[in-house]
């Protein structure tokens, strides 16, 4: 795709081959100009000033909001957060909604395969209020059973929070589910859609969640932006947990009043041109169609999946080709560290990631310590998935 200008680079003299795209995607075109664009033209602070280009920036920041609505199905601008990333908007719901209804005894429910954005939060709102964590098992092949769900949600479960996507497994978990599930307990539902919402239509209404999140930059947007979607009345009972300009009503010496939900959540100078730079991306996006996303990401996915178990030696972690994976596949390659794949796989002009990737819990239950990590984008193509399997032969011939 000629969309993306970092992609025309070479890495260690060969074309550049990008499979990093669950730690980040690169960004087209049209993000990037969006984001000059904003700054050569409309820069000024929103929410503030009453001059012509206040009002201009105020606007488009505004725009990106109803764009991220749009794009989640939301019912409203109204339910849509801006947040620094996915881990913000976590921390976000643990600490404004739920920390102030737990009591000791009450049960936060996740799975064993959480990023440590979505498990520390909780880990923490738990010790503070003396709740108990819990963890649902997975199926070994990273699959959730719904029965063992129904059966560890009770009374006392408050909240269930889980990724739409394991950034390791791949397994696309069966939220809509699950959220019936939780609200016939009375417990709320967090999707960490970090993975999702970048490569698949995602429908928040549909998924009928309390809460999601998700990082722009993930989305072929800019670092330092997110969204976190929730359900109007759950954003209204839900504090702040910033405070300062911007978000606040009315002030006193002794006390304040804060904006209604999302903007009492917004204190100080937002990420304005990040908020516009993520507009472009969700619009980038909607003109390429999820579906066709979804489809393409899908297409390199599966047929990596196929050339990778065809190698000897090479170990794939999560659901296997009989189950609809995200775009991601970690593996070993026999027992050569996953760092010295990773770093042969440089020289081949392929980026990787290889490590824990967050989850470290997660490695413990594989029983390994890392695993290297291919993750796709919409750029990316079936000779791409060529390149990354000759470059793990070389891995082969080097160290095995
Ligand atoms: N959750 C999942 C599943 C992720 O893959 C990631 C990032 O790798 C995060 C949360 C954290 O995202 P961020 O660092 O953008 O807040």
């Amino acid at each position: 795709m000629s969309d993306f200008p970092l992609l025309e680079r070479e890495m260690n003299g060969k074309p550049l081959i990008y499979l990093d795209n669950a730690a980040t995607t690169q960004k087209p075109l049209a993000v990037l100009q969006s984001m000059e664009q904003y700054y050569r033209t409309h820069n000024a602070n929103v929410h503030r000033g009453v001059y012509q280009i206040a009002a201009e920036a105020t606007d488009l920041y505004e725009a990106a909001r109803g764009k991220a609505a749009a794009f989640l199905q939301a019912k409203g601008a109204e339910n849509i957060v801006f947040t620094r990333g996915t881990t913000d908007g976590i921390n976000l719901v643990a600490q404004g909604y739920l920390a102030s209804r737990l009591q000791p005894g009450d049960r936060i429910l996740l799975t064993v395969a959480e990023h440590h954005s979505n498990l520390v939060p909780w880990q923490r709102v738990a010790k503070q209020r003396g709740a108990v964590l819990r963890f649902l098992p997975l199926r070994p092949d990273g699959t959730l059973d719904l029965d063992v769900a129904a059966r560890e949600i009770t009374p006392r479960t408050k909240l269930i929070a889980v990724a739409h996507i394991s950034n390791v497994l791949g397994t696309i978990h069966p939220i809509r589910a699950l959220a019936d599930l939780a609200h016939a307990a009375g417990a709320a539902v967090v999707v960490d859609a970090a993975q999702s919402v970048p490569h698949m239509p995602v429908d928040v209404q549909a998924l009928d969640c309390d809460f999601l999140a998700f990082s722009g930059h993930k989305a072929y947007g800019p670092t330092g932006i997110g969204i976190l979607y929730g359900k109007k009345d759950l954003l209204a009972q839900t504090e702040p947990v910033q405070y300062g300009g911007e978000m606040i009503d009315s002030v006193e010496l002794y006390d304040s009043t804060w904006k209604p939900a999302p903007w009492k959540f917004e204190a100080g100078t937002p990420p304005i041109a990040e908020a516009v730079g993520l507009g472009a991306a969700l619009d980038f996006l909607t003109e390429l169609g999820m579906d066709t996303v979804h489809e393409r990401v899908q297409d390199v996915t599966r047929y990596a999946y196929e050339k990778l178990t065809q190698l000897a030696g090479v170990t794939l972690y999560g659901p296997g080709l009989n189950q609809t994976r995200g775009g991601l596949i970690s593996f070993n390659v026999g027992s050569v560290h996953p760092h010295d794949v990773a770093t042969v796989l440089d020289a081949c002009g392929v980026a990787v990631r290889a490590g824990h990737h967050c989850t470290q819990p997660l490695m413990r239950w594989l029983g390994v310590h890392a695993t290297v990590r291919a993750s796709f984008g919409v750029y990316n193509t079936r000779d791409d998935v060529d390149v990354l399997v000759q470059g793990i032969q070389r891995v082969q011939e080097v160290f095995l």
